[in-house]
């Protein structure tokens, strides 16, 4: 019974979905559609800023061997630059919504293809900015910046990125052979792209329904969560045990990039890949260790949790393969684009009556395209690069929950990027990425509130909990245990031991067995888990970036927390971050928020919060009888 609800809910899901992505373009009402005229009234008029921007590219060639000759100079230079960039941003923001109204456009497309090269001449153009300003002596540039207010109104940031690299900076032939190798570093992630996706042997398992199922990663993202639990375990041994066949040979690839990320660090001359790693952001050392260390101190909240899916699971034991069994069954909830926008306001009144005002100034004037049309690219997404015109969001309606919840999300960028841009010079407007998702994932927050608050019955409550804790749970605590692999196998290359791929599945048990309360029996990680590591792409793919999905929704959430223990003045502290875009380092915009990175605080007010949500949930089951 319960199966066949699920299969009817999502049968009617699929067909709102193809129903309406049949729409053409032009039969959807104005309304639901952003006006990019507001960035430029023709295509004419964005292609003739186009014409006008190689020209200006190419001016910047004039400042080449000038920049430490004068302040006056070094300003001109940096904003002839900064215009340049501004108008790039514009120009491409209105080409990519145009071509993303409609993929199928060849001719929208040749735009991004205009913008491509333009962009790439002006990459060229301004090449010798940064060389040319290290060679510039640090008391000079600081004299420069004495003289030229304006050279530290605007560009004090720029300047200090600059000098921070300087101490990681290598000689001229030295940086020429280091670049050299730029064509080497991608190997290991193309090696582990080719044979994960297309080389790799796909296992096959026969299903109980009598189905052959060939395990591709899509396979098995696709099938673990199905209903039979013989099934799931089946499809985890076979699916796991197919990357422990190669452990020793993935493990020697990403062993390679491991070693890659370290020769790097090591001859700028960075303690750890760790710390070249995190100065791109200026974000010190401890923001991720101090992270590491509190959710180790924090395990019993996901063992209460994991403890919690197995009594709704209604399972004796709970297994690593019952992990992504849905907690709570799908509610049928439905919105309205109106319904939906309605919620949102109502929600995120708490952000004050500038916040809603502009939310409104959204809705009516336009900004966001909502209806999922033929060709429309698929997902969503809010840009802030017109920084003179407004942010836009792209959405792709389905009438559902999540609709409203993903626009609650992209507000969240949107209304950073408004007050950012509306606040900062162009050359301080943008945000780094370890901020990019606290005003997304503090309306979130403020959402799922408001609706635990203000829906009718139980199971809805259940589902708004359920959902969120599991949000919880996945992207603080996986995305943690993650991070602490990728720097124990950083730290073992750094420290010149020999790691295999013996050792990193040995590494990965241990900690997902601690995370998972395996030895405390809270659930059951069997042993081919240890190869797990081996399917995640990202590994290869980036260095030290996981973590930030932690920490992002960790400080969204303690945010929140705050503004409803102290009102007001939490409020009034997160518009630091709304309204600070890049004119500070992410660590002190989100102390002026109130929250202190390197301290206990912020997992300490999460904790708090995701045990008050199984409070309510374990309220919920007795009240239902469950
Ligand atoms: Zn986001």
């Amino acid at each position: 019974m319960k199966s066949l609800f699920l299969t009817i809910a999502v049968l009617i899901l699929l067909s709102n979905q193809s129903f309406s992505q049949n729409i053409e373009r032009d039969k959807v009402e104005d309304k639901y559609k952003w006006d990019l005229t507001d960035i430029y009234p023709s295509k004419a008029a964005w292609q003739a800023d186009v014409d006008l921007l190689k020209a200006e590219a190419e001016k910047l060639a004039n400042f080449k061997g000038k920049l430490g000759v004068s302040a006056e100079n070094l300003y001109k230079a940096l904003k002839t630059s900064s215009d340049v960039v501004k108008t790039l941003w514009k120009a491409w923001t209105y080409a990519s919504n145009l071509s993303n109204e409609n993929l199928n456009i060849s001719e929208n497309q040749a735009m991004m293809q205009q913008m491509a090269a333009v962009g790439t001449k002006f990459g060229e153009a301004a090449a010798f900015f940064e060389p040319e300003i290290l060679q510039i002596p640090k008391e000079k540039i600081e004299k420069f910046i004495y003289e030229k207010p304006e050279l530290k109104n605007k560009f004090d940031m720029y300047l200090n990125n600059i000098q921070r690299k300087r101490e990681h900076t290598l000689s001229e032939p030295e940086e020429i052979m280091l670049a050299s190798f730029g064509l080497i570093a991608g190997v290991q992630s193309d090696v582990y792209d080719i044979f994960n996706n297309a080389e790799k042997p796909f296992p096959k398992v026969t299903l109980a329904s009598g189905e052959e199922i060939k395990l591709s990663p899509a396979a098995y993202t696709k099938y673990r969560t199905v209903e039979n639990r013989d099934d799931r375990a089946k499809i985890f041994d076979v699916f796991f045990n197919s990357y422990g066949d190669f452990k020793n040979t993935l493990g020697a690839n990403l062993g390679g990039k491991v070693k890659k990320d370290w020769v790097y660090a090591k001859n700028r001359k960075y303690e750890s890949s760790l710390h070249a790693s995190l100065n791109a952001d200026n974000l010190p050392v401890s923001v991720y260790t101090t992270l590491i260390e509190q959710i180790n101190n924090h395990l019993p909240t996901l063992h209460r949790a994991l403890d919690l899916k197995k009594r709704m699971l209604g399972l004796n034991e709970l297994r690593y393969y019952d992990l992504y069994v849905p907690l709570v069954q799908k509610v049928d909830m439905s919105f309205t684009v109106e319904q939906g926008q309605k919620v949102i306001l109502d929600a995120l009144k708490p952000l004050g009556e500038e916040y809603v005002s502009v939310l409104q100034r959204a809705n009516n004037e336009r900004w966001i395209d909502y209806i999922p049309t033929i060709g429309k690219r698929s997902g969503a997404y809010s840009t802030g690069g017109a920084y003179d015109v407004h942010p836009f969001i792209l959405m792709n309606w389905t009438d559902d929950y999540e609709s409203v919840s993903t626009l609650a999300h992209e507000l969240g960028h949107t209304m950073h990027s408004y007050f950012s841009n509306k606040t900062q010079p162009f050359s301080k407007a943008d945000y780094a990425t370890f901020v990019a998702e606290i005003a997304s994932t503090v309306n979130e927050n403020l959402l799922n509130n408001y609706m635990v608050k203000n829906v009718k019955t139980d199971e809805e409550k259940l589902y708004l909990l359920g959902s969120y804790l599991e949000l919880l749970r996945t992207t603080i605590f996986r995305q943690t245990s993650f991070a602490e692999f990728e720097w124990e196998i950083h730290k073992k290359v750094e420290a010149d031991e020999p790691i295999t791929g013996e050792d990193m599945s040995a590494i990965y048990f241990d900690i997902v067995k601690r995370y998972y309360g395996h030895d405390k029996g809270y659930c059951m990680v069997d042993d081919y888990i240890q190869y797990e590591w081996a399917y995640i792409p990202h590994f290869l793919g980036y260095t030290y970036y996981v973590f930030q999905y932690a920490t992002s929704l960790i400080y969204g959430t303690s945010i929140v927390e705050k503004m409803i223990e102290q009102g007001q003045p939490a409020v009034d502290a997160y518009y630091n971050i709304l309204k600070g875009g890049g004119s500070k380092y992410p660590t002190e915009l989100i102390k002026d928020a109130g929250i202190d990175p390197m301290s206990s605080e912020p997992v300490k007010l999460t904790m708090q919060k995701m045990n008050k949500v199984m409070d309510q949930m374990e309220e919920i089951l007795k009240r239902m009888g469950k």
